[in-house]
């Protein structure tokens, strides 16, 4: 079956208002899920309205908020989840953390399937992502690139209008941040970026807006 056009859509999910991306193939209907945060039902809502096959769960990086839907998704699809190997820790502090700062309980800390690599390419049907490590929010986040969409799903590495993720965790790394941060910045500017919270934005406009972070830093 020839491919058809990649289409995304981003839903914001629970209290902390976590993007969950939907990316998919309108021909063949194959899909990736990107960090399913919390509201489980209403995420399968959008994929049952849509007639998406999620083929995958992938999550950006460890923290709770965007984690919390991954067992139930996973149950409902039969699919596996990958993360980042060194967000494993963080990934299994996922219920304790939710208690303590949503007072949520999720339940148990969903288990990853496979590990996802920098450099590596998934293959989701008829398209791919390329994982690129953007280490310091947490030592294990990734970018998840669509060269053939040029779209770029960051997690909290960067926002829209120039926010960048919190370092003060006690495993984040500042600089390691900013390396990641000029990484993403290297990439062709027409590329759009896609935050973990708030809205999307581009290359050339985070360019812009991190003038001063980048510059003084
Ligand atoms: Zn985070
Ligand atoms: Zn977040």
């Amino acid at each position: 079956m020839l491919s058809g056009q990649i289409s995304s859509l981003t839903l914001p999910v629970g209290q902390m208002s976590a993007n969950c991306h939907i990316l998919y193939d309108e021909r063949s209907h194959e899909g990736v899920i990107i960090d399913p945060g919390d509201d489980a039902d209403f995420i399968i809502r959008k994929i049952t309205d849509l007639e998406i096959k999620p083929l995958s769960i992938l999550a950006t990086h460890g923290h709770f908020d965007h984690v919390m839907a991954v067992n139930e998704i996973k149950i409902a699809y039969k699919i596996p989840f990958l993360i980042h190997q060194s967000d494993l820790p963080i990934l299994r502090s996922m219920r304790e953390s939710a208690k303590y700062f949503l007072g949520i309980d999720p339940g148990p800390t969903p288990i990853p399937d496979d590990y996802l690599k920098n450099n590596s390419k998934l293959d989701i049907g008829h398209f791919s992502l390329k994982v690129i490590g953007v280490p310091g929010h947490t030592p294990g986040s990734v970018a998840l690139y669509s060269s053939k969409v040029a779209k770029i799903f960051v997690g909290d590495l960067v926002f829209a209008g120039g926010g960048v993720g919190r370092t003060d965790h006690k495993y984040s790394d500042e600089k390691k941040l900013i390396k990641s941060i000029k990484k993403i910045l290297r990439m062709p500017e027409g590329i759009e970026v896609y935050p973990g919270h708030g809205r999307e934005t581009t290359i050339a406009e985070l360019a812009i807006s991190l003038t001063d972070y980048i510059g003084t830093t």
